[in-house]
C-alpha cells in the first residue's frame, strides 16, 4: 500500500466485500473497515435467503428462460408503482445479469438458479443463490476470496466513523475508531460507504418507519445509520427514508425465518381469530405491516406435508421446524386443537381455500395462485411480523457516486446497500425478492468497476 494510502476504503464488510474483490481484480489497493468481529453471522448479507435477481443470465438462457433488463426494470416499477428511482433501477437491472455471472466466474460462488417457485412480483425465475438458500454461506466464500486476495486488508472490529474532503471537495481521507477508543485518520481518495442503513437505530425506525417501529427487528445490529450522518455531514441528499423490507413469516418460538416459500407453494396466514385476512402472494414485505396490524400482531401460516417438503432446500426453514416450532394435525379440528385456534374458523378457512385451489369458487381476497390445493396432515408455524433492513439511504447515480442536496458528486465517495437509497420506492410494498442484496452487491461492484477510469 502507498504512503497516499489505500486506492479504496471500503466500510462494511457484507455486499461491500464485492467492492473490494472487483477493485483487487482491476489492480487496486484496498482496505476493508468493519465494526463487528462477528460479521459473518451477524450482518444482513449473512442472514438473508441469499436470493440474487439476474435478469438474462446464463442459467436463465439454459433453464429456455427468456428474460432481459427492461423485464426486470418493468418488474420493479410495477411493483413500486412508478415510484422507484428509474435510473439506479435501471442501472442495477442492467448489471443484475453481469453480476452474478461474475460471482461465479471470478470468485467462484456457486450459484444456480431457483425454478421451483416464483416469488411475488418477479414475471421471471430470476433469482439466483447458493445451496442452503443461506447468506452466511455466501459471505463466507466472499470472505475468503477476500482473504486470499493480496491487494485486500481488512481491519476489524474498527468504526469507520468520517471521511474528509479536500478544499475542492474530493474526499481524502477517513477516521476509523478502534474498540478502545483511539482514532486513525488514514489518506484515501476513494471511499465506499456499505454500512447499511439504520434498522437498528430505534429513534430512527420510529421517525421514518414508524408503522413497522413495534415489530422484531432481525437484522444486523449495527446497521445504526453511520453511513446517513457521515454523508448528511459532507452535504449528501438522502431520499426513501421511509422504504423498509419487512417480513411478515418470523417464527415466533425460534425466531428464525419461516420463509414465504410456504405461502407461494400453497400455503396460508391465519390470524388469532382463526381466519384469513388478505391476498398472501402479495408479498411478504407488505405483509408484515398487515400481520402487525391484526389482533395480537402474530398469526399461523398453515402449510400441509407436500409444501413442507419443497421448504427444506432452505437453511432457515430447517432450522425452524428443527426447533420444533411447527404443530402437527392429521385433519382440520386437529390443528384447531393443536394451535388453539377456533376450530369453526380453521375449517371454514380450510375447507374454502380447498374451493379457491380447485377453481370451484374464487378468492374474496383476490388470491389467484394456490399452487395446489391443500390437504391433511396438516402443519403449523406460529409467526410474527419482522422489520429486516431499511431501504432508504444517501441518493446515489448510476455508479454509485453520492450525490450533493444539488445535484453535484462527492468526488470519491460512494455509498452502497442499505446505506445507498434503494429501487424499491417507498414504504413496504415496492420491495421484490433479491432487491435488497442487488443494490448491495450491484453498487459495490459498480463503484468498484467506475473507479479505475473515474476517481483515481
Ligand atoms: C433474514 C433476512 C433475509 C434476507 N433475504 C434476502 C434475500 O434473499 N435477497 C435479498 O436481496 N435481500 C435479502 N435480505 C436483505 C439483505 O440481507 C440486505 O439488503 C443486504 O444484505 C444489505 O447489505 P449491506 O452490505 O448493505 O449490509 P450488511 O450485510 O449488513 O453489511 C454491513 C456491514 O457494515 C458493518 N458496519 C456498520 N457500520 C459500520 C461502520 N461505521 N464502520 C465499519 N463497519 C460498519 C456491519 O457490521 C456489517 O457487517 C434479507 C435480510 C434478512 C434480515
Amino acid at each position: 500500500m502507498s504512503e497516499d494510502g489505500p486506492d479504496l476504503i471500503v466500510a462494511g464488510a457484507g455486499g461491500g466485500l464485492v467492492a473490494a474483490l472487483r477493485a483487487a481484480e482491476l489492480g487496486l489497493d484496498v482496505l476493508v473497515v468493519e465494526a463487528s468481529a462477528h460479521f459473518k453471522r451477524g450482518n444482513n448479507t449473512a442472514m438473508s435467503t441469499a436470493m440474487i435477481p439476474g435478469a438474462g443470465s446464463r442459467w436463465q438462457r439454459e433453464a429456455g428462460i427468456e428474460d432481459s433488463p427492461q423485464q426486470f426494470l418493468d418488474d420493479v416499477m410495477r411493483k413500486t408503482k412508478g415510484s422507484a428511482d428509474h435510473r439506479l433501477a435501471s442501472a442495477l437491472a442492467e448489471v443484475s445479469a453481469t453480476l452474478v455471472e461474475w460471482l461465479a466466474n471470478h470468485v467462484r460462488l456457486p450459484l444456480s438458479l431457483v425454478t421451483d417457485f416464483s416469488y411475488p412480483g418477479h414475471s421471471q425465475l430470476r433469482c439466483h443463490t447458493v445451496e442452503g438458500r443461506h447468506g452466511s454461506g455466501m459471505l463466507e466464500h466472499l470472505a475468503r476470496a477476500v482473504a486470499d486476495e493480496p491487494r485486500i486488508d481488512m481491519l476489524t472490529p474498527a468504526r469507520l466513523t468520517d471521511v474528509s474532503v479536500d478544499s475542492d471537495g474530493v474526499v481524502d481521507g477517513v477516521t476509523i475508531t478502534m474498540p478502545d477508543g483511539s482514532v486513525d485518520v488514514v489518506p484515501t481518495r476513494a471511499v465506499l460507504l456499505a454500512t447499511n442503513g439504520y434498522g437498528a437505530n430505534a429513534a430512527m425506525v420510529a421517525e421514518h418507519v414508524p408503522e413497522i417501529a413495534a415489530a422484531r427487528y432481525h437484522g444486523s445490529e449495527h446497521s445504526a445509520g453511520d453511513a446517513l450522518t457521515i454523508g448528511r455531514r459532507l452535504g449528501a441528499e438522502s431520499a426513501y427514508l421511509d422504504a423498509y423490507q419487512g417480513h411478515a413469516a418470523l417464527s415466533k418460538q425460534a425466531t428464525t425465518l419461516v420463509g414465504w416459500a410456504t405461502v407461494m407453494h400453497g400455503g396460508i396466514v391465519l390470524d388469532t381469530s382463526g381466519r384469513r385476512f388478505g391476498d398472501e402472494t402479495t408479498g411478504y414485505s407488505e405483509y408484515a405491516a398487515i400481520l402487525a396490524a391484526r389482533p395480537g400482531s402474530e398469526g399461523w401460516v398453515v402449510i400441509d406435508r407436500s409444501i413442507y417438503d419443497k421448504c427444506m432446500s432452505f437453511k432457515d426453514f430447517q432450522q425452524t421446524v428443527d426447533s420444533g416450532a411447527a404443530v402437527w394435525a392429521d385433519d382440520m379440528d386437529g390443528l384447531a386443537t393443536a394451535t388453539g385456534l377456533p376450530p369453526a374458523a380453521v375449517v371454514e378457512e380450510l375447507t374454502a381455500v380447498q374451493r379457491y385451489a380447485s377453481g370451484e369458487d374464487s378468492d374474496p381476497f383476490g388470491r389467484s395462485s394456490f399452487g395446489h390445493t391443500l390437504t391433511g396432515p396438516y402443519a403449523a408455524i406460529k409467526i410474527v411480523p419482522a422489520l429486516f433492513h431499511t431501504q432508504g439511504g444517501l441518493v446515489v447515480d448510476e455508479n454509485a457516486r453520492v450525490l450533493r442536496t444539488d445535484g453535484s458528486a462527492i468526488t470519491g465517495l460512494f455509498a452502497s446497500g442499505g446505506a445507498a437509497m434503494g429501487i424499491s420506492g417507498h414504504g413496504a410494498a415496492g420491495y421484490l425478492a433479491g432487491n435488497g442484496l442487488l443494490p448491495a452487491l450491484g453498487l459495490a461492484y459498480l463503484a468498484a468497476s467506475s473507479l479505475r477510469t473515474k476517481e483515481l
